[in-house]
């Protein structure tokens, strides 16, 4: 499928000449010879149906030229029902780019998807957790490791644009893409982010396992206030700054060539039309240079659904003066033909269509698609590893959290035999979730033969005689709802292992208006734990369903979120002992949806007034509470030595405590650092996440675990929406350990 740059013609050889004297140089010699119809292409995507026949993977001839040629698009996307082969991809791809060799300047296309997990769209390519499930493993390293991966398999397919890490704080669990957060906290959004970037992007984008990133959705599109997808964000800036910002900024610094735009509104302004907080915040204070993409269809939105913009050709000027780069158009050629008349009538000014032009053409260079746009050889081969299975079963491992263990229920017994239930037992797609092999994840056709179920699993590891099962495949199947069945079969039973949760879905076919786990699921529990029988719960779901009336009645639970390619293997071997847990919740798990506490809550959210004076400290009740998460081993906590009580600017202060593992097991464990102020000039919150470490210890062993903090690490935003540290006493608090100490420079609250 390899090309050489030779086939593209002398125009495209002399340019690369200046792209040898440095990056940059190849898109202003571009730019200088660009009409201004080419420029407008450059900043159009389309998505691949648009040039496709109905048929999956088949191009439409005519209009690829239509589009490459005439509306001279520079971007094109995918978001399918189906996946396709690392061949057909690299035919569809040879084919664009054949095309866009044919335009008069040859400026390639550059191609975008969305690799949320591992690569969407390709057949057989490995898939990871969720960011939920990889916010539980807190371990940076091996987001990063599972990123490169990704990356590889993107790029062996032929694609070098991820539109990932979504970076949104996940702080609303009803919104339906919360599965694609690192969770609640801006610490661990803000260090996974970082390593994911930094994985796809650090070796230089023109390395055959490299991937542009695109970080979203540019800003707080996780906080609609109905939790319902691209619904009003409402949002002081104060929060913003604190809670959603961060992420970003370390994003950028970590090297990010791109951004997707939030297509919601925060405080009545769509953020597509929003200046403040694309040019002013995003280009001006942040720094930030690559590109800026909108997200689906958002700029004539603008008209249509926001109404703040009375003409689709307002619409237009209204987001490309905003300081959007590229439109995701993506169904028509609406937006070339409307920023035309914009450009021509002077509603938007030549110098920032200049300026996104260049981005987007520094962003193909950086790629290498100007020395060769087609698939590479060199990348091809690294699809489908070996390897990449054996980390898919070590991200699932690290992601399981086990959130009760009565009685030491687990690790099952293996002369047990066991009836596995409930409508995520037989099921792969609710193991997967979002963005597998399709956009919703739900119709298992696509998915590799082999992939396992929990039934599955546990049949391979306990024997087929001793695993029965009363459910079907299918999440909806009916049968996997009847109770009778399930009382009936556990009376040959040991144990029952009742897998309940979500099956998959993205965005708005996400939405829900209630958190509680359905009632037939929970019937099945009641039913089951009736029976007289140790109940294990299994919860493979995306977002936390709330189980507080059930989960008294189950003797252990264990939260597999959406692990991926290699969930079921990962539940079985730590229901039978094979994998000692390590897993931490990344949320507040919610005791009701009344109940909606964070863990970084503010003093007067832990205080529950009863009468006048009268009152109670425990605001905070979540059901399992942020950071929780059982070991099969006991882990026991020294002294906090500190070497100082004092931090001074500029100084450090080192944290050190000796960990050890008492139990009889070995394993993984995530040491957390938590700070508390005493008193602030704004109220402080009762805990922020300051850092985490992660230690391998085997039973009987120590290891002496150490931080180092700084003044930027205590800060938070004040009033005057300035990010401070004041001078002031803090806790710090490390598993049950708690010392204090006082910062001394700074203004005093
Ligand atoms: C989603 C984005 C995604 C885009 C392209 C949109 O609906 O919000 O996250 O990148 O589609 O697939």
């Amino acid at each position: 499928m390899q090309k050489r740059i030779s086939l593209l013609g002398g125009l495209l050889f002399s340019l690369s000449l200046f792209a040898q004297e440095g990056p940059g140089n190849l898109a202003a010699a571009l730019l200088r010879q660009m009409t201004l119809d080419e420029k407008i292409g450059q900043m159009t995507q389309v998505t691949l149906g648009v040039v496709s026949k109905p048929e999956d993977g088949v191009l439409d001839p005519a209009a690829l030229t239509k589009a490459v040629q005439e509306y001279k698009v520079g971007s094109i996307l995918n978001v399918t029902n189906h996946a396709l082969s690392v061949g057909q991809w690299h035919r569809v791809l040879t084919q664009i780019q054949d095309e866009a060799a044919r335009t008069r300047l040859k400026i390639p296309v550059v191609y975008g998807l969305d690799g949320i997990h591992g690569q969407t769209y390709t057949l057989d390519a490995t898939l990871f957790p969720q960011s939920i499930g990889m916010a539980a493993t807190r371990n940076p390293a091996l987001a990063a490791a599972v990123a490169k991966v990704a990356a590889k398999e993107l790029r062996a397919s032929g694609v070098r644009w991820n539109f990932a890490p979504v970076l949104d704080c996940g702080r609303q669990p009803l919104w339906s893409r919360f599965p694609e957060t690192y969770g609640e906290d801006v610490y661990i959004g803000k260090t996974m982010g970082a390593a994911v970037i930094k994985a796809y992007e650090e070796d230089g984008l023109k390395t055959p396992g490299a991937v542009a990133s695109c970080m979203k959705h540019y800003l707080a599109y996780s906080a609609p206030r109905t939790g319902k997808d691209r619904t009003p964000i409402y949002l002081p800036e104060i929060e913003m700054r604190e809670y959603y910002l961060p992420q970003f900024k370390a994003a950028i610094k970590a090297g990010a060539s791109s951004l997707m735009v939030n297509s919601g509104e925060i405080n009545g302004t769509p953020v597509h039309a929003s200046k403040y907080l694309l040019t002013d915040v995003l280009r001006r204070e942040l720094g930030f240079q690559g590109v800026i993409v909108t997200d689906w269809e958002d700029i004539i939105r603008l008209h249509t659904r926001h109404n703040v913009a009375a003409t689709p050709r307002a619409a237009v000027a209204m987001a490309i003066n905003a300081g959007i780069d590229m439109s995701m158009v993506p169904m028509d050629f609406s937006f070339f033909v409307l920023l035309k008349e914009a450009v021509q009538k002077g509603e938007v000014p030549i110098s920032r269509i200049d300026d996104a032009v260049r981005r987007i053409l520094l962003l193909k260079e950086k790629l290498g698609l100007f020395d060769n746009p087609y698939p590479e050889a060199a990348a091809a081969g690294n699809f489908g590893r070996p390897e990449y299975q054996t980390l898919a079963l070590q991200a699932a491992h690290e992601a399981m959290t086990l959130l009760k263990n009565d009685d030491g229920a687990l690790p099952l017994q293996h002369k047990m035999r066991v009836l596995v239930a409930g409508p995520s037992a037989r099921s792969i797609s609710a193991l997967n979730g979002c963005w597998s092999y399709t956009w919703q994840g739900k119709d298992e056709r696509w998915y590799p033969s082999g992939s396992k179920t929990i039934f599955d699993a546990l049949s391979d590891k306990l024997g087929a005689d001793k695993v029965t099962t009363t459910a079907s495949t299918g999440f909806d199947s009916p049968s996997n709802y009847d109770t009778a069945a399930l009382k009936n079969a556990a009376a040959g039973a040991d144990a029952i292992v009742l897998c309940l949760g979500e099956n998959a879905y993205a965005e708005s076919p996400g939405n829900t208006s209630d958190l509680a786990l359905p009632d037939e699921q929970q019937a099945l529990a009641r039913t089951a734990a009736a029976t007289g029988k140790p109940v294990i719960l299994v919860l493979t779901e995306g977002r936390p369903r709330l189980i507080t009336g059930i989960a008294p009645l189950m003797k252990g639970i264990l939260l597999a979120y959406w692990s991926g390619r290699k969930t079921a293997e990962a539940v079985s071997d730590v229901l039978m002992g094979d994998y000692n847990p390590d897993g931490r919740l990344p949320y507040s798990y919610p005791r009701s949806m009344g109940e909606m506490v964070l863990y970084d809550r503010k003093p007067t959210e832990d205080i529950r007034e009863i009468f006048n004076s009268d009152m109670t400290m425990d605001g905070y009740r979540p059901l399992y509470p942020f950071g929780w998460g059982l070991s099969y081993t006991r882990w026991d906590y020294g002294e906090l030595a500190l070497n100082t009580n004092t931090l001074t600017a500029g100084g450090k202060l080192t944290v050190k405590v000796t960990v050890t593992n008492s139990g009889k097991m070995d394993g993984n464990h995530v040491v957390e650092l938590y700070t508390r102020q005493h008193y602030a000039s704004i109220t402080p919150s009762m805990r922020r996440l300051r850092a985490f470490k992660k230690i391998f210890l085997k039973a009987g062993q120590s290891q002496e675990v150490s931080f180092a903090l700084d003044a930027s690490d205590l800060a938070f935003v004040d009033a005057r929406l300035k990010t401070v540290t004041e001078a002031g006493d803090f806790d710090i608090f490390v598993g049950d350990r708690k010392a204090v100490f006082s910062y001394s420079a700074g203004a005093k609250p």
